[in-house]
């Protein structure tokens, strides 16, 4: 991002945020600003503050063995809208990335899962620390006890084709029959992975079943060291005596848990299979089930000079209109300017996405609906020229009028062959 653009909108913003009444000449559908979530940090007393240079947002579109460098990091915030990885380890991982992917591909894991570990391990070191025990802390094998010291890129490619073996041994009976945790693969099969990684102890299948999981086929989901700081009941600063930790070997449950992410939601941040974008591996589902082309894009400008909050996809009435990915929904009627049949969605991690123009919909306050549950039909009704599908994505603690991003730099991904005559990106 430039930094004369971050500028622009610091102002932008700055002016807003004194001038609540400009809310009100704003079309709905338009955004005064526009910031990525790796930007938005946190919202205090009325001004945004946000990082310049930053643009990590972007989950990932394509399978790991086929992401590009730029694509490393996930949406990359927690559950509460903070940054999981901090600027200097997404660069580490973006510099380590094309050696995971090479372990990761010839042992089909996602390559994410070895990240993931080497944080864990020696915080993405490329040297082995003083115990002989190698940049992922266990593979004082084939060749070991290493020497301390700097390693080449061969060497860590040796230890890093070791340490996707040993991952890869670790998952556990929900490994997908196909042996293949690349290809469509489960979050539970991840998890269970990195639980198996870590020990399974039952202590901790007991926490999660008093956490609400099933304690047989979900006992990952009660280990800090997968799930720690997932959400608010997994985050020892919120839960500090319901959500407790093993902190020595053989020991009982200690509480509070320790403030390490959890692996997984780790693993999420970079494989872009958080919460945010849990529809698969960095891609939330495309929400127009039928013929269609992108016929706006997210900042073009519009009349009065506003950007365009969201995406346009022009699609015939009566077409389906499914949900982007597993959430709440919040709105369920009128909106001004999107029509009578407006639907807005909370999903976890602080994203919500609405649905604007809609023949039809199908779901009402408070439904859980799953990614790619029809929720509508496409129509053209509100503030429309033509039947299209209006789609927002933004923060839920800045509601539908506060601040848009661009769906297509937040995991939304155009369909092969779908036409976008105005090449939105
Ligand atoms: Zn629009």
């Amino acid at each position: 991002m430039k930094k004369y653009e971050s500028f622009r909108r610091f102002l932008a913003v700055l002016a807003c945020s004194c001038c609540m009444f400009l809310a009100l000449f704003a079309a709905v559908q338009d955004s005064l600003y526009a910031l990525s979530p790796a930007q938005l940090k946190t919202h205090r007393s009325g001004v945004w503050y946000f990082n310049v240079d930053r643009d990590n947002n972007v989950c990932s579109n394509e399978s790991s063995t086929s992401t590009s460098q730029a694509e490393s990091a996930g949406t990359n915030l927690d559950y509460a809208g903070n940054p999981v990885l901090s600027e200097a380890q997404l660069e580490a991982i973006r510099q380590n990335q094309s050696i995971y992917e090479q372990a990761a591909t010839q042992v089909d894991i996602p390559w994410q899962m070895i990240a993931v570990i080497h944080l864990r391990e020696t915080g993405l070191k490329r040297y082995n620390p003083g115990n002989g025990q190698g940049v992922y802390q266990f593979v004082n094998m084939q060749g070991g006890p290493y020497p301390a010291g700097d390693i080449d890129e061969a060497e860590f490619l040796r230890q890093t084709i070791l340490a996707a073996e040993f991952i890869k041994a670790k998952a556990g009976s929900n490994l997908p029959q196909n042996q293949n945790l690349t290809a469509q693969a489960s979050t539970d099969a991840i998890k269970d992975t990195f639980f198996g990684y870590n020990g399974r102890a039952e202590v901790y299948a007991q926490q999660a079943a008093s956490l609400g999981f099933d304690p047989n086929t979900q006992p990952f989901e009660g280990s800090p060291y997968v799930m720690n700081r997932a959400d608010a009941q997994r985050d020892p600063a919120v839960n500090p005596t319901g959500w407790g930790q093993i902190k020595t070997d053989g020991g009982g449950i200690q509480y509070p848990a320790n403030n390490d992410y959890g692996a997984f939601v780790v693993y999420a941040s970079m494989a872009g299979i958080s919460t945010v974008c849990s529809a698969g591996i960095g891609q939330f589902v495309w929400p127009v089930d039928g013929t269609a082309n992108v016929s706006g894009c997210f900042g073009e400008i519009r009349e009065g000079g506003r950007p365009h909050a969201g995406l346009d996809i022009g699609a015939a009435t009566g077409i389906p209109v499914l949900a982007v990915t597993d959430g709440s929904v919040r709105v369920a009627g009128p909106w001004e300017g999107y029509g009578p049949n407006f639907v807005a969605i909370d999903h976890a991690n602080g994203l919500s996405t609405s649905y604007g123009h809609m023949d039809t919909m199908s779901v009402k306050v408070g439904d859980q609906v799953r990614a790619g549950q029809q929720i509508g039909t496409v129509g053209n009704l509100g503030n429309s020229r033509g039947s299209h599908l209006h789609i927002n994505f933004y923060m839920t603690e800045t509601g539908e009028d506060g601040p848009h991003l661009n769906p297509l730099q937040n995991g939304l991904t155009i369909p092969e062959g779908t036409p976008n005559p105005s090449d939105c990106k």
